[in-house]
């Protein structure tokens, strides 16, 4: 058994158990309990507040954790990440009055900055020679310029449209985040090869992201041509036709590429297109 932290509601919870249920595990999140077993694979879920995961992992009181890398970064444990995940991606950055003029890092000499982050921002700040007055406020830091608490903020960011709405511009990005796998490292054999098993389904879930499977009937003619177009993983799959002269190929494509694929293909003659979702790929 091995358990995992998890965020109990906000903005990773969903992507977090919908990331959990695509690598097969059950979840009985419905009662939403503090503890629960998966119903199908060892493990069990602790759902917390986000800020308590980190040291949750780093004390042993759970193997894994799925929090934000900004929450890693800012409460500085010793935990490693395992896996980016790909999902809760934002920065943390410095804004300032939007009437104000940025002069570089210096700007912020004397200032109040207001923020949930301290650690990070002190680091910040010490890296670029500045003084400033850190202002630690855990909620809606970005309405704290208005109202005078303090003259510019260090806040999470991912569209901008709140710095935007408190007339505020952003004039630094001190960090990259996105949702990470943590683990404080000591997991027992057991633990280590379940974990293994996680990693090796959530591998098959980044390999087919983004990919399409397309199939089509081809002359047999333009089939050459076709599998220049279409190189697959090993090589696309050809299957003969009831029709003389014709066979069906299929493979798969990066979705980005789709449409300039189909568009070739048409040209050299294949008919009857197909594209379908992939839902996992195993190499
Ligand atoms: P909790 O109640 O668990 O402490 P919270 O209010 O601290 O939740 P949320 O707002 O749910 O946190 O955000 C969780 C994480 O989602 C953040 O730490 C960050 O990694 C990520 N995130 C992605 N985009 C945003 C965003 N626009 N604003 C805030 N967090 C974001
Ligand atoms: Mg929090």
């Amino acid at each position: 058994m091995l358990r995992i932290a998890i965020q109990s509601k906000g903005r990773l919870y969903e992507d977090s158990t919908a990331m959990l249920r695509e690598v097969g595990i059950e979840l009985d999140d419905s009662k939403r309990k503090y503890l629960s077993k998966s119903g199908n694979f060892p493990v069990e879920m602790l759902y917390l507040r986000d800020d308590d995961i980190p040291g949750v992992v780093a004390n042993g009181s759970a193997s894994l954790g799925i929090v934000g890398y900004n929450e890693v970064a800012e409460k500085g444990y010793d935990v490693e990440i395992v896996e980016k995940l790909g999902f809760g991606g934002c920065r943390l950055s410095l804004a300032i009055p939007k009437a104000d003029e940025y002069t570089g890092p210096q700007y912020f000499e004397g200032k109040r900055i207001a923020t949930s982050y301290p650690r990070i921002l002190k680091k910040y700040l010490e890296e670029n020679g500045v003084n400033a007055t850190i202002e630690i406020i855990t909620g809606s830091v970005e309405v704290t310029p208005a109202a005078g608490i303090a003259d510019c903020i260090f806040d999470i960011v991912s569209s901008g449209s709140t710095l935007v709405a408190n007339n505020l511009k952003e004039v630094e990005v001190v960090l990259q985040s996105e949702a990470v796998l943590i683990s404080a490292g000591k997991l027992s054999d057991e633990e280590q090869a379940i974990l293994e098993e996680i990693q090796f389904r959530l591998e098959s879930l980044r390999i087919s992201r983004g990919k399409k499977y397309i199939l089509m009937n081809i002359p047999q003619a333009a089939l050459e041509e076709a599998v220049k177009i279409l190189p697959a993983m090993r090589s696309p799959t050809v299957l003969p036709l009831a029709a003389e002269g014709w066979c069906s190929l299929h493979s798969v494509v990066d979705n980005k590429d789709l449409w300039e694929k189909v568009r070739q293909l048409k040209a050299i003659g294949a008919e009857g297109i197909l594209v379908l979702n992939v839902d996992k790929i195993i190499l």
